[in-house]
């Protein structure tokens, strides 16, 4: 199969790698190199968890066919290049949602199983493996296995939150959400400071299907924030004759911004505006699907805001014991730095999911944006580590594109389970990414 060599990066645009594309036309032609490769969706992870560098790159973007859709039933089947956004200008006219769902609609139905995502559901629906009903996978020695929670399930926990690692995921199959109208019914509550702000995240009364915050990370409004809270709405609450369409993106930026467009000054001013604006929506109001889950999307390129050098957008958990705590100090030594984060989402997490390698775990995570200006922040980054690890937490790894070796293995004890079963499946490490070694995941490379 031809390939093209070319310098290519995450969608925080750090590191920028020289890789061996590979785009093959066909499912049949999904299989695995004698060298090492690593799969690639839409490319929406952060880092470098689809990035091999001098290696090989294998695209899924043209293996993209919906094979069955059972709109009785709610389930669909697909080859797993297809991207949510595809999927769901075909489902919700026909009255169906995701399971779960990120924050942006374009990426691939293989990159939602190989990183476990998880949406503003996860602690009540869990995270997007609960929902798949099976996936084909492709193993390092060319063949093709069915696995599921209950055919081959060991090899299916390694795959899902497995980032590409155990072999290329070539078909998925999924259980849908029934909904009874494309409109989500929204309720904003503002926070005066992080302690107001979680106890409204605590709060069963205010809680609802869909619960996400926006914090305020700069200086003296440190903390406070507006929890978002949402739900499919019912027959009753839409308006009549209500069509939905997936929106097409309508604005793109242009060109790199110049990397001090983002400051404190003008950071700190839109977020007086957006508490402000948000915060004063008391009263439940209707909204599209798309504005409400992928806010994002509207802007293509918006990656470009953060300037040449790209950003790290940092994201962690932190178990419910100290989760406060934790994700207080995490916004101190933010605020101590000096270094504005343009966007800080706090999400609850619900109940630790079973993929060996998933991030999830019952507590609270909190992302941010970071732009690199210097390697200071990879310093400051490193001391966030510290505090999460102190508190028992997490990094994400679809996000990550700087965390070591030694943090990764006190994060994740389920590696050693999972080495078992890489180990068994692919003794030459041949599904490998910049990310597995950099981690050292994956481990009998000599
Ligand atoms: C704006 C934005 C918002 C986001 N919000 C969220 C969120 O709310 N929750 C969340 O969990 N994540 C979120 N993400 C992260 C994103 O959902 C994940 O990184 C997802 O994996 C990206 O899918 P992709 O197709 O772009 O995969 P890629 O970035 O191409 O790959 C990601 C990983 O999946 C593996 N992979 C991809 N396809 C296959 C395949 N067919 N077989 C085997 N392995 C494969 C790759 O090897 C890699 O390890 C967000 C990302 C962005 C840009």
């Amino acid at each position: 199969m031809p390939t093209l060599i070319s310098s290519i990066s995450g969608w925080g645009r750090y590191p920028v790698q020289s890789c061996e594309l590979e785009r093959p036309e066909r499912y049949a032609d999904l299989r695995p190199t004698e060298t090492s490769l690593i799969t690639r969706g839409q490319g929406r992870s952060y880092g470098d968890a689809a990035l091999n560098e001098n290696g090989r790159v294998l695209l899924t973007e043209r293996v993209n066919r919906l094979l069955e859709f059972d709109a009785e039933q709610g389930t669909l089947r697909a080859e797993a290049g297809v991207t949510l956004a595809e999927i769901l200008e075909v489902i919700v006219p026909r009255g169906w949602f995701l399971p779960v769902t990120p924050g942006t609609k374009f990426v691939s139905l293989g990159g939602c199983v190989a990183a476990d995502v998880h949406g503003k559901n996860h602690h009540h629906d869990g995270s997007f493996g609960d929902h798949v009903l099976g996936i084909e996978l492709i193993l390092a020695d060319g063949s093709r296995v069915t696995c599921s929670p209950l055919e081959n399930p060991q090899l299916f926990w390694a795959t899902v939150g497995g980032m590409g690692l155990t072999g290329i995921i070539g078909e998925v199959g999924l259980k849908l959400t029934p909904i009874q109208s494309a409109h989500m019914m929204v309720r904003h509550h503002a926070a005066a400071n992080l302690e107001q702000l979680f106890g409204l995240m605590q709060d069963a009364s205010i809680d609802d299907r869909y619960t996400v915050a926006w914090i305020d990370s700069m200086g003296a409004q440190l903390g406070r924030g507006i929890a978002m809270c949402g739900h499919h709405a019912t027959q009753q609450e839409s308006p009549p004759g209500f069509q939905h369409k997936g929106k097409k993106n309508s604005r793109a930026i242009p060109c790199d911004f110049p990397a001090w467009a983002l400051n404190s000054l003008s950071i700190g001013a839109f977020n007086s505006l957006y508490y402000r604006r948000e915060g004063a929506k008391r009263e439940p109001f209707l909204s599209g699907y798309d504005p409400y889950f992928y806010p994002l999307d509207a802007l293509e390129k918006w990656n470009r805001l953060y300037g040449k050098r790209g950003f790290v957008q940092y994201q962690c958990v932190i178990p419910d014991a100290s989760a406060y705590d934790g994700i207080r100090q995490l916004l101190q030594e933010l605020s101590a730095s000096r270094r504005p984060s343009f966007l800080a989402v706090l999400k609850r997490l619900g109940a630790q999911g079973r993929g060996l390698l998933s991030f999830p775990m019952a507590g609270y995570t909190l992302a941010l944006d970071l732009p690199i200006r210097d390697d200071g922040l990879f310093a400051l980054l490193n001391r966030l580590d510290e505090i999460v690890l102190q508190h028992g937490g997490r990094v994400y790894l679809a996000k990550d594109a700087r965390l070591s070796a030694e943090s990764f293995g006190a994060m994740y004890p389920r590696y050693a389970e999972w080495l078992k079963i890489k180990n068994a499946l692919d003794p030459q490490n041949r599904f490998s990414s910049s990310l597995s070694r950099r981690l050292g995941i994956g481990g009998s490379d000599e």
